[in-house]
């Protein structure tokens, strides 16, 4: 406020008032004298105006409120003064604020800045000192020496991951992370994520599902790899803190304006929950609900704050619901547009997953079918079309095995939605996804028929591209399913109990020897490790195994040396069954596995389907 404008006005006021009272008397005389016509002369009038009191009174009001107001503008001249002091007081300390704020947050940035620039550079050494301490542990050192180089590389690996986070965080904080504007598919995305966290959830029994709206649409523009971050850092945490529970993830559109949509994701738990009065405090840097939950779950507490930068990066923001044994729900928005996936040459790289997938058409129109048959075909597909819903179905009951179905909505006799019923009561031993395809919009008469029974549907005259996309949607989708499915699946029923076998890992990484315990633990056994050949040799003496996981390249004596020895000393029937394990996928290494004796042969990093797949060839 500028006090001294107030007090430019009030004087102004004293100034008119005191001019005005002086001349009235004056400026009314010569009023007199001009409209009444009188001859008197100029005296006359003037004493007789002051001969009547009351118009001497009333000629002396402006010079007299003139007086006062000169009288009480000394004192407002004295508040006015206050004011303006205090006033100038104000903008000083406003300044100064000012001055404080920028300077804290430059002071932030730098330490941000220094942190990121520390973090980096501790980064690299500490690569040194992991790898060569690797190299360490490859060569022949006492077992002492061994444990202790152990240490050491467990201790390095767990520091740089605290310094990865540490480096992240400072980097959003100074304002280093550029974000990336590319289209991306949310449902491979959410699909990728899930994925990542399925084993610790299957490790803590923890039923993971996710659930997509179907109003989002397929791809959206953004940074993938950071929304990746975000969901994996919400789906650990909910894992973390969740035991024989629930975690769910979905996603949907809260609203959509002028091309932009908002996408909310809420990671929902069934674990330990979190007290009200610690909910807000979660999203700060290194944060944790209480110090025994770093004892207790480990952790850094940076995962949320970075998510929550992130989110905001994103133009979204985070939060959180919760009740302390119940469960959490962390929710967060990201803004976004939608788009298409880049745009697919198709008809000169169709995709792979297309190829020799067969298709049934079912159209009564010849040009359709023939049209059809044209584009499946160039997409290395294998159609069989027919023009009634009947000959499909005798084609069906025929045992004719197809991959998919694109049914024409107007058939004569059957239309496709009955068709579609027809189909279902067949109960199909293998799924045969079916696809509308319609020249009328019947979408909303019909839409709980069609999202029974079909998985897309599409309308007459239907571009080549949507076709395309529709046909790679729905195999994609089943594919990841079948993947996520299998994943589940396996780490869900106990091998081990269907097919038990004594195993024996032989393994000299430590890294290595404990991916495949645990996820060997998961399918249900407990195994045996030994380091190198040597040790191979020696545990066999004593504990009759039905499997050895054997690595190649250990010291002392490698798998193939300890596999020819093994070849010498026992007859195939009385020596365990040798599954080669290597990172040296190389052509050739089959067969030098082979030569040596090995039964079988599997790649790291060890793939599950892979290894049930060769431990199932052992069933006896
Ligand atoms: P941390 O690396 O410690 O997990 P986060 O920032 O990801 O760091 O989480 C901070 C803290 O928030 C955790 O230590 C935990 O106390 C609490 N927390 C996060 N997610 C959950 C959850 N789903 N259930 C209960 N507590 C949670």
């Amino acid at each position: 406020m500028n006090f001294r404008i107030f007090k430019n006005e009030a004087n102004n006021y004293t100034f008119y008032g005191f001019i005005l009272g002086l001349t009235f008397p004056i400026i009314s005389t010569l009023f007199t004298l001009i409209y009444s016509n009188i001859e008197i002369s100029l005296s006359t009038i003037f004493l007789l105006q002051y001969e009547n009191p009351l118009l001497w009174i009333i000629d002396s009001m402006p010079f007299l409120v003139g007086i006062l107001a000169r009288l009480s503008g000394k004192k407002q001249d004295r508040i006015f003064k206050i004011l303006e002091e205090m006033d100038k007081s104000i903008i000083l300390r406003t300044k100064e604020l000012n001055d404080k704020v920028a300077e804290a947050n430059e002071s932030s940035r730098m330490k941000s800045e220094f942190l990121a620039n520390m973090s980096h550079e501790i980064r690299t050494p500490m690569n040194g000192v992991i790898g060569m301490t690797g190299l360490l542990l490859d060569t022949d050192i006492k077992d002492e020496q061994r444990d202790f180089a152990e240490t050491i590389r467990t201790s390095a690996e767990s520091l740089l991951t605290i310094i990865n986070d540490i480096l992240d965080f400072s980097k959003i904080e100074a304002g280093k992370i550029e974000l990336e504007y590319q289209g991306f598919s949310i449902r491979e995305c959410i699909e990728d994520s899930m994925e990542l966290a399925s084993s610790k959830a299957a490790e803590k029994n923890n039923e993971l599902t996710y659930f997509i709206e179907q109003n989002l649409p397929d791809a959206i523009i953004g940074d993938v790899t950071r929304l990746r971050q975000i969901l994996v850092n919400l789906l650990s945490n909910a894992v973390k803190f969740t035991e024989n529970g629930e975690v769910q993830l979905t996603t949907k559109l809260n609203k959509s304006q002028n091309g932009k949509l908002e996408i909310q994701f809420a990671v929902k738990d069934t674990g330990i929950g979190i007290p009200q009065d610690k909910l807000n405090k979660l999203f700060k840097s290194f944060s944790q609900v209480d110090k025994s939950t770093a004892r207790d779950y480990g952790g850094t507490g940076l995962g949320l704050a970075i998510s929550k930068q992130l989110c905001e990066l994103m133009g979204g923001r985070v939060w959180v619901e919760s009740e302390v044994g119940k469960g959490s729900t962390f929710l967060f928005t990201i803004i976004s547009e939608k788009t298409e996936i880049p745009p697919l040459d198709y008809d000169k790289f169709p995709s792979v997953i297309l190829k020799d997938k067969k298709v049934l058409i079912i159209d009564d129109i010849a040009t359709n079918r023939k049209l059809l048959i044209y584009q499946t075909q160039s997409w290395n597909m294998i159609p069989t079309a027919v023009s009634s819903g009947q000959e499909a179905l005798n084609l069906l009951k025929a045992d004719n095995k197809f991959d998919l179905a694109l049914l024409d909505m107007q058939l004569p006799k059957m239309d496709g939605i009955e068709l579609a019923g027809e189909i279902k009561k067949l109960k199909l031993k293998h799924k045969m996804p079916l696809i509308m395809l319609t020249s009328l919009d019947r979408q909303k008469e019909d839409s709980k028929a069609i999202s029974d029974y079909f998985a897309s549907y599409l309308i007459k005259p239907m571009k080549k591209a949507q076709l395309y996309r529709s046909l790679l949607s729905i195999f994609e989708r089943r594919k990841s399913d079948d993947r996520y499915k299998a994943r589940k699946t396996i780490l869900k029923t106990s091998i081990a109990k269907e097919l038990p076998l004594k195993i024996l890992l032989a393994e000299d990484n430590i890294i290595n020897q404990k991916v495949a315990q645990r996820l060997l633990k998961r399918m249900g056994y407990d195994i045996d490790i030994v380091n190198n050949g040597l040790e191979v040799l020696e545990s066999i003496k004593n504990i009759k195994y039905d499997i050895i996981l054997m690595d190649i390249q250990m010291p002392e004596m490698d798998g193939l040396e300890a596999t020819r020895q093994m070849c010498k000393e026992y007859e195939k029937d009385a020596r365990p069954r040798i599954i080669a394990m290597t990172a040296e996928a190389m052509e050739g290494d089959r067969e030098k596995c082979m030569e040596a004796g090995m039964d079988d042969y599997i790649s790291k990093p060890i793939k599950v389907e892979e290894l049930i797949a060769a431990l199932k060839q052992f069933k006896t």
